[in-house]
């Protein structure tokens, strides 16, 4: 195991193995020129507010064609230069969204990233960026510092060199307070969970905007690796009653009118039901995978795959309670 000067968690050696790999490459000087003009984000700000602007993702799962560009990300200018919620899935869309921000608010600091939660889509770009002014809640922190190499590796696996030279960089700054000032800009923090064990809500108090992370999903099925659905479902309705003019989910468009809160809803209660159904019928896994989504959820982006992941992240607690151990004395 290394530690880099650039990152607060240790970096495996397997992975090492790949850095290696990727930083090489073939050497080919056709390749090399390829690989420069492919894997390029395109990626361009959409104002959804007063100087506030979404980098929006497709509504996919990661796959080569769209480099693991299928989260939200965003930036807002403020008084004294600029805050960034989330910093995408690699270094490359990292230093992407750095010039985009450039361009977009030119001449001005960026004074605050914050990270809502330690899924790779969403702090894996962190290390184009200051890392003394990455800020999220402690147990992000520590989620990001157990588990980054791990979703790094897989993101390596997946995506390819769309990752090169991508290490996972934790927050350094732990966040506890309820609102925070950054640049003459009020921001108010909510500390929820459901989606992950900490997922963080950042509200602009200045335009009413608010992000929302992975905790609502628009027209893209909800991925539930870490999820708690119970839990979930009480912090929707947190979220439902924050006073807002406008949501922006973690994938899928913004949203003015509460559509991402009630579809995810919706969405993670019939999932519930679905599941626990299915094994209390004694279906196995496989069978489980085969059961029909309804119609309502056919316009979701990739709703069949994350059905699918999420019969194998859930299945075996259901099981368990649904069928505890009954311990038989002899
Ligand atoms: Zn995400």
């Amino acid at each position: 195991m290394i530690v880099t000067r650039h990152s607060a968690v240790p970096v495996s050696r397997s992975r090492r193995r790949a850095l290696q790999w990727f930083a090489a490459g073939c050497g080919c000087a056709v390749c090399g020129s390829l690989h420069a003009t492919l894997l390029d984000f395109d990626l361009s700000a959409v104002e959804i507010a007063s100087k506030t602007w979404a980098v929006l993702g497709r509504s996919e799962y990661f796959d080569m064609d769209n480099g693991g560009n299928i989260v939200n990300v965003a930036f807002v200018e403020v008084p004294d230069g600029v805050v960034v919620i989330d910093s995408g899935p690699s270094k490359r869309f990292g230093d992407a969204l750095r010039l985009l921000i450039e361009k977009t608010v030119p001449n001005k600091p960026i004074l605050r990233v914050y990270n809502t939660h330690h899924h790779p889509d969403h702090f894996l770009g962190n290390q184009s960026f200051d890392a003394s002014l990455i800020a999220a809640p402690q147990k992000v922190i520590d989620n990001i510092s157990m588990e980054g190499n791990d979703f790094a590796d897989n993101m390596y696996r997946l995506l390819g060199d769309w990752m090169r030279g991508t290490l996972p960089v934790a927050p350094t700054l732990a966040l506890d307070a309820d609102s925070e000032d950054v640049g003459g800009r009020t921001f108010s923090l909510f500390y929820l969970s459901g989606h992950t064990s900490s997922d963080l809500v950042i509200r602009d108090d200045e335009t009413g905007v608010v992000f929302s992370g992975d905790l609502a999903f628009l027209f893209r099925a909800p991925t539930t690796p870490h999820a708690d659905i119970a839990v979930w479902r009480t912090t929707l309705q947190t979220l439902d009653g924050i006073d807002k003019s406008l949501l922006l989910p973690g994938h899928g468009p913004s949203d003015p009118n509460g559509e991402a809160i009630a579809q995810t809803a919706d969405y993670i209660d019939w999932l519930h039901g679905q599941l626990s159904e299915a094994v209390s019928a004694g279906l196995t896994m496989n069978e489980a995978m085969q059961l029909a989504i309804p119609a309502r959820f056919e316009g979701l982006g990739v709703v069949r795959t994350e059905y699918e992941r999420s019969v194998v992240h859930l299945y075996p607690a259901l099981e368990d309670s649904l069928f505890p151990l009954i311990q038989i004395e002899r």
